[in-house]
C-alpha cells in the first residue's frame, strides 16, 4: 500500500528542488501518494494565511510530510510559516544533519555530524516588546519539561542510529538559569543511557572545536538559537548549504526539509543543488520503513558526487538541478 505523505512544495528553490526529490523517490520504486498543500509566502498571499489549516490537518492525519523552504514573513507582518509550523504540530526536535561527500571540496573530508535543536522554546518563542522607544527585550525561555523532552529524544535517536557521542552546546556559564536548566536536565536525561559518552561544551568554544576538529563530534544537542546557527556553520564544513538536510520530530507526527532556505538569489533558474531535499527525502524513507530504499539514494548521491562529472554550481560545477537529478536517477537504476 502506498505512504500517504503531505507535500509542501515552499518558496523560492522549493518549487525547483521538492519536484526533483519526488522524482528521485518515484525511481526507487516505493509507492508514496502525496498530497499537496500549501504554506508559505504563495500561500499567504493567494489564501491570506501562511500556514492554513487545512495544511496542519493533512500533516496530522498523515503523520509524515516532505516540505521545501519557506520564506520568512515576520518583516511583512505574518507569524514565520516554520515557527508556527512547529508549534502547532509539537514539532519539538530539530534535526540537521551534514555529510562530506568524495568529490565535493572542502577541507574537511569524513565529516558527518547531527545537530538536534530544541524546536519551541528559547527566544525563538517570539515574545519580544518595546520599553520605550529606543530599546526592546526578548524573552528566552527554558522549561525542564521541554528540556528533558529534547534530550531524551536525542538520545534515543542517538542510539537508533548507532551514534557514540552526544555534546551538549550551551552558554551556561552567562545565562545560569536558561541555559542551565537544559544543561542540567541533559544531564540527568544523558544519566540514563551509560552507553553513550556525554560531554558538553560553551557555544563559543563549540564553534571554534568545530572548525578545529568536527571529526571529534557527533551528535551536538542545543537549544533553538544555536542550533539554527550551527547548523549552517556545519553545512559549511562539507562545502555547501545545498547538501545538509534533515527533519522536525513530535510525538505523533514527523516533518522533513532541508536545512536551506529559499535562496532567492537562485529561485527561479534551475541552478540549485537539489541534493539537500533528495537526502531529506531519503530520511523520510527511512523513517517510513523503507530503509533499503533510503540507503540506495544515499549510495546514488555518493556515486554521483563522487564521479565530480554532474556538479551544481554551489559545488564548483556547471550542472543544472535538472541535470543533477537525472544523474542521482541514473546512479540509483545502476547495478
Ligand atoms: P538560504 O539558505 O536561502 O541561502 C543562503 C545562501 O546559500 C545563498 O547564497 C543561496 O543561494 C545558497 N543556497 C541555499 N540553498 C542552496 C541550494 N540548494 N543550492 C545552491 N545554493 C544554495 O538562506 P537565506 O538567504 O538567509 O534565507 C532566504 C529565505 O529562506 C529567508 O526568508 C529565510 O527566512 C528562509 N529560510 C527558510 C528555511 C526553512 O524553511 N526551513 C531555512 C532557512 C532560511
Amino acid at each position: 500500500m502506498a505512504h500517504r505523505v503531505t507535500l509542501i512544495t515552499g518558496d523560492g528553490i522549493g518549487r525547483e528542488v521538492v519536484p526533483a526529490a519526488q522524482k528521485v523517490v518515484e525511481a526507487t520504486g516505493v509507492a508514496v501518494q502525496w498530497e499537496e498543500m500549501p504554506a508559505g509566502e504563495m500561500a499567504a498571499e493567494k489564501l491570506g494565511e501562511a500556514v492554513p489549516e487545512e495544511t496542519i490537518a493533512s500533516i496530522i492525519r498523515n503523520k509524515v510530510a516532505l516540505k521545501g523552504p519557506l520564506t520568512n514573513l515576520v518583516a511583512r507582518g505574518w507569524a514565520s510559516p516554520n515557527v508556527t509550523l512547529r508549534s502547532k504540530l509539537g514539532l519539538f526536535a530539530q534535526v540537521r544533519r551534514v555529510r562530506h561527500f568524495d568529490g565535493v571540496p572542502s577541507p574537511y573530508r569524513g565529516v558527518d555530524l547531527i545537530v538536534v535543536r530544541e524546536a519551541v522554546e528559547d527566544t525563538y518563542a517570539g515574545v519580544e516588546q518595546k520599553v520605550g522607544p529606543d530599546a526592546a527585550v526578548a524573552i528566552k525561555f527554558a522549561t525542564r519539561a521541554a528540556s528533558e523532552q529534547v534530550a531524551r529524544f536525542t538520545m534515543e535517536y542517538a542510539r537508533r542510529l548507532g551514534r557514540r557521542k552526544v555534546t551538549v552546546a550551551h552558554k551556561a556559564n552567562i545565562l545560569k538559569l536558561t541555559d542551565g536548566l537544559f544543561l542540567e536536565s541533559a544531564r540527568k536525561v544523558a544519566a540514563e543511557f551509560p552507553d553513550l559518552e556525554f560531554n558538553d561544551r560553551m557555544i563559543d568554544n563549540m564553534c571554534f572545536q568545530l572548525v578545529r576538529a568536527p571529526l571529534d563530534y557527533d551528535l551536538i544537542l542545543t537549544t533553538n538559537v544555536y542550533g539554527d546557527i550551527l547548523a549552517d556553520l556545519t553545512a559549511g564544513l562539507v562545502g555547501s548549504l545545498g547538501l545538509g538536510f534533515g527533519g522536525n520530530f513530535g510525538h505523533a507526527v514527523a516533518l522533513f526539509e532541508p536545512v536551506h532556505g529559499t535562496a532567492p538569489n537562485k529561485a527561479g533558474r534551475g541552478i540549485s543543488n537539489p541534493i539537500g531535499e533528495i537526502l531529506t527525502a531519503s530520511m523520510m524513507l527511512a523513517h517510513l520503513g523503507e530503509t533499503a530504499a533510503a540507503m540506495a539514494i544515499e549510495r546514488a548521491v555518493e556515486r554521483v558526487l563522487k564521479e565530480g562529472k554532474v556538479l551544481t554550481a554551489d559545488l564548483g560545477g556547471r550542472a543544472t538541478t535538472a541535470e543533477m537529478t537525472g544523474a542521482i536517477i541514473a546512479a540509483l537504476n545502476q547495478p
